[in-house]
């Protein structure tokens, strides 16, 4: 982009002045403060809960995301809202369950629909506070004009508005094509080189950049300069040129004199594609992963620093939610949260800080507009499964009946309790059910896949048939 040679020349500009002062550097004014911090949320697609070193892999470097860990909070317990793309982004930005909005499965190029423009965005919520909105990167939530970033709150958008295994693998600057031809082993750095652009644009009043990386969504693509760096195939590549990415991140938070005041959040948007074997992630001790209610696919690692206000070390080991950080940020920033619709996430605040608990509610696991799962505490219910035999797309699960498990004894859902514990699983489902009435009336689903009309090729067909038998005689 044009103004990359101004950008490097300022942060060249900035590294001098900071290495020939003897005095420490002082944040621009007007900058962020503790009241009115800037957020970062990094969103990577398709992550397993076992592909950061942070979250015992071994066989992948994360030294940066490890680093947020180590300087500021892990949660243990963290969820998408939904075990694949569309849902889980749309509950992120408006802390609400995404069936709520109609988005039950993932946006294709051929939709035309897309999150509403009635639903109300972290972007819209901070920027009557004066703050700058970015984003970079997978938007997922339609691609007509309408349904884009900058009518959801954001003053910039550069990035891909489907997912890259999608027809429309092409850069949208704004509203408008950049490029048809995206080079996608240099993915990463150019969305990476976009956001620390705005993160130095705006270093001098609070921002909110949502950073949300295409990879490791197959295909993977890594840059010649990680090709080869990991353990675990190029699988592992692309997860360590993610991490350099965060990197960049925090380096460039340094060099500008902002990191203190700015929460930076780490997360995936669902659990691993294992139907991809060695191009998916992995997904720990969980069980199984994208597309699916158990753990694996929904329990996302995640990992939030912020200096000024979140003590060093800690780990959550309770349950927390994509959807929280809508009502958290809010709260942070002293920004209303919208009063005209029910909001699900939860103000994570008093968890940051390490001075208490997330408010004490359950989870529903909601699968293309199915309900399939409850959690409240340590136990989580499942309810009865017909199986799938397995597609090029999707791996096979065998079929199950009610299932009840401890979560905090047997995350890897291995040891069904319904018969030895069965008055706790039917107060479970019970609480289940109200709790998911509680959000009926449901608007229709909004993700229409309409079968094409073909009866011309069948007109073809019968006319060549008649016309042959014709000649035949
Ligand atoms: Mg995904």
């Amino acid at each position: 982009m044009k103004h990359y040679p101004q950008a490097c020349l300022a942060l060249t500009l900035c590294t001098l002045l900071a290495c020939d002062s003897t005095v420490p550097v002082a944040p621009p004014p007007e900058t962020s403060t503790p009241d009115r911090p800037n957020f970062i949320h990094i969103f990577v697609d398709d992550l397993g809960y076992g592909d950061l070193s942070c979250f015992g892999a071994t066989d992948i470097a994360t030294p940066h995301i490890d680093r947020l860990a180590a300087e500021g909070i892990k949660f243990t317990e963290f969820y998408s809202a939904s075990a694949v793309c569309s849902p889980s982004r749309a509950a992120l930005l408006t802390g609400r369950y995404p069936v709520r909005m109609g988005i039950n499965e993932v946006f294709f190029p051929e939709s035309f629909t897309g999150m509403p423009e009635s639903e109300i965005t972290i972007a819209e919520v901070l920027k009557p506070l004066g703050y700058a909105t970015g984003m970079v990167g997978k938007w997922h939530l339609g691609h007509m004009e309408r349904y884009l970033p900058l009518n959801q709150g954001f003053d910039n958008y550069y990035g891909m508005p489907y997912s890259n295994d999608m027809e429309s693998a092409v850069y949208l600057s704004g509203n408008a094509v950049d490029s048809f031809t995206v080079n996608q082993r240099y993915m990463t750095q150019t969305y990476t080189r976009h956001a620390t652009d705005f993160i130095r644009a705006h270093a001098g009043e609070p921002f909110f950049l949502y950073l949300a990386h295409n990879m490791p969504h197959v295909p993977l693509y890594a840059s010649p300069d990680f090709v080869g760096s990991s353990e675990r195939g190029l699988y592992g590549d692309v997860v360590q040129e993610l991490d350099w990415s965060v990197g960049q991140v925090l380096q460039t938070l340094d060099s500008l004199g902002i990191a203190e005041n700015t929460l930076v959040i780490f997360s995936s948007d669902n659990g691993p594609w294992l139907v991809m074997e060695d191009h998916g992630g992995s997904a720990g001790a969980l069980r199984e992963g994208k597309q699916y209610t158990f753990e694996g696919g929904m329990r996302v690692p995640t990992v939030a620093r912020w200096p000024a206000r979140i003590p060093g070390g800690q780990v959550y080991d309770e349950l927390a939610t994509q959807m929280d950080w809508m009502p958290t940020f809010a709260a942070l920033a002293g920004a209303e949260l919208p009063a005209d619709r029910p909001i699900d996430g939860r103000d994570l605040t008093a968890v940051l800080e390490g001075t208490g608990e997330r408010a004490d509610q359950g989870l529903l696991y909601i699968f293309a507009n199915e309900l399939r799962a409850y959690r409240h505490g340590d136990y989580k219910v499942k309810l009865p499964y017909r199986g799938f035999a397995g597609s090029p797309g999707m791996k096979a699960v065998a079929a199950h009946d009610t299932l009840l498990f401890n979560l905090k004894d047997d995350p890897g859902e291995q040891n069904n309790l319904l018969t030895s514990e069965s008055e706790r699983a039917r107060a479970l489902l019970e609480e289940m059910h109200r709790e998911y009435d509680g959000l009926l009336p449901l608007p229709e689903q909004l993700v229409i896949r309409s079968p094409a009309d073909r009866s011309h090729y069948d007109h073809v067909r019968e006319y060549l048939a008649r016309r042959d038998g014709g000649n035949s005689d």
